[in-house]
């Protein structure tokens, strides 16, 4: 089937992020052309012929949230969701290789159809695409028992910016050169377009039990989290909530409330609920049941898209979430000083997961209202600088899985030192005419002039 295109009458193509939402409130952007190729061929033809006068934003389900897809007048969507075929699920050697716009909540449950998983699953799953997790550096809510996008990507078939096709290369791990398909893991778009994808798969556990624990203080809660993962153990998920997030939660929890699950065969799976149960018993957490977890795993994917478009529809409103991550020493005045700045202009939760052996995920939710949409902005972008700002002073990174965009844009140098550089001259190697997404890892910058 020939790919589709839609001159001017369709609305203008954006992300899910928060301030681009509020900037459009109320007034009408110029719609977009949008291309929607249903071949790898039809992808390459377009890019080999790009001259860069346009710009190409590769899109998915569009539901990053940095602003990384926001398109200039005259700029190109290329629509991969017609790229949507499970290509092959292999359950002998589990690994699955789909088309870069397949959903992943549709690829999931063919999986789960076969007794599989690809264990990935970030709150979008029902609306992200395989090739915008990928090129965001996605992570899901039980990456501690399966990684995240980065773990699970075998290997990737993309187009780079002047249209040559570069393949999956073969096998579970090669050291025949560098793994230069991870560039485009995280990459945006920047580099090209991702057309397919070899992923490892698992078996679904034939057993998860999951219960909440009651902590006294939220450091109590992170030393425990910190002990479950330093003794080996690999749950499915921990999330720690602050006072204010358990509030939220409306948990039996006084103090911060802990969700902890663990997954596997029966046997692993009792021994690594015995490990919690004991760390979070020595920790001084009351037990409190099975219920925080279930509830967890039923609204697990309430907040969609679509209400998050909706809590940002009335004028003055804002709200977003700012995931970072540091080292398990680092969390607690990381906390204490961006919980502040957050609070002072509405409200400020945080909550921390996707824990690791060397530190875990603190994850900040946001929201208020101002009398004038200027004042909104404002007291959004001090949000923002405020958490930016303690990342960069404490040693923590700016972002844990939601990418860069142009929300990070201002500290991405920051905290990249020289590999900006890196990254810059990656990027015009592999796009010399500055055909790809503007706005891909902060945005590109002036090139340097060419000595003679
Ligand atoms: C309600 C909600 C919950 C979320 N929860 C999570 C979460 O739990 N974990 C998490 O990690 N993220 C989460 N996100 C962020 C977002 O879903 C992810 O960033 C997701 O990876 C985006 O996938 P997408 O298909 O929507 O990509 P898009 O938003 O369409 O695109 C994202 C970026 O990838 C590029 N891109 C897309 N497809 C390709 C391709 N084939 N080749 C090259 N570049 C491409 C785009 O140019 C853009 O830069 C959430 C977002 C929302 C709105």
């Amino acid at each position: 089937m020939p790919s589709t295109v839609d001159r001017g009458d369709v609305p203008p193509v954006r992300d899910t992020w928060p301030l681009g939402v509020m900037r459009g409130r109320g007034g009408r952007a110029e719609a977009n052309v949008r291309v929607s190729p249903s071949t790898y061929q039809e992808v390459s033809d377009l890019l080999s012929r790009a001259d860069g006068s346009r710009r190409i934003v590769p899109i998915g389900g569009r539901s990053a949230v940095t602003g990384a897809v926001e398109l200039a007048p005259g700029d190109l969507a290329l629509d991969l969701t017609r790229l949507d075929q499970v290509l092959e699920i292999d359950e002998h050697n589990l690994t699955a290789r789909v088309q870069a716009g397949v959903n992943g909540w549709k690829l999931e449950q063919e999986l789960n159809a076969r007794g599989l998983t690809l264990g990935h699953y970030p709150s979008s799953l029902p609306v992200a695409t395989i090739g915008g997790l990928v090129s965001t550096r996605s992570s899901g809510q039980e990456s501690t028992l399966y990684g995240n996008i980065e773990d699970l990507v075998m290997g990737l078939t993309v187009c780079l910016a002047d249209g040559t096709v570069a393949e999956a290369r073969p096998g579970p791990r090669s050291a025949i050169g560098p793994a230069l398909h991870e560039l485009f893991i995280g990459a945006e778009g920047g580099l090209g377009v991702v057309l397919e994808a070899v992923l490892r798969i698992s078996r679904l556990p034939a057993e998860t039990l999951g219960r909440g624990w009651d902590f006294a203080t939220l450091e109590a809660g992170l030393e425990a989290m910190r002990e479950i993962v330093q003794r080996g153990l690999r749950p499915l998920v921990m999330r720690l909530y602050d006072r204010e997030d358990t509030a939220f939660q409306q948990s039996a929890a006084d103090g911060c409330l802990l969700v902890a699950g663990v997954a596997g065969e029966p046997a692993l799976a009792a021994a690594g609920a015995g490990v919690v149960e004991s760390v979070c018993g020595a920790g001084g957490a009351k037990d409190l049941g099975e219920e925080p977890f279930l509830r967890w795993r039923e609204r697990r994917f309430h907040l969609s898209r679509e209400r998050l478009l909706d809590s940002l529809r009335a004028p003055g409103s804002f709200v977003d979430t700012i995931e970072v991550a540091a080292a398990w020493d680092r969390l607690p005045p990381l906390h204490a000083q961006v919980k502040p700045v957050l609070a002072a202009e509405g409200i400020g939760l945080c909550h921390f997961s996707h824990a690791y052996p060397q530190g875990c995920c603190a994850y900040f939710t946001f929201a208020g209202s101002a009398a004038t949409e200027e004042e909104a902005e404002a007291a959004y972008q001090r949000c923002w600088a405020g958490a930016m700002q303690a990342c960069l002073e404490l040693g923590a990174t700016i972002g844990h899985h939601h990418g860069v965009g142009q929300v990070r844009a201002p500290w991405v140098r920051d905290e990249m030192g020289e590999w900006w550089q890196v990254w810059e001259r990656v990027r015009s190697s592999l796009d010399p005419k500055d055909v790809m997404n503007p706005n891909a890892v902060g945005g590109t910058q002036p090139r340097p002039a060419k000595s003679s």
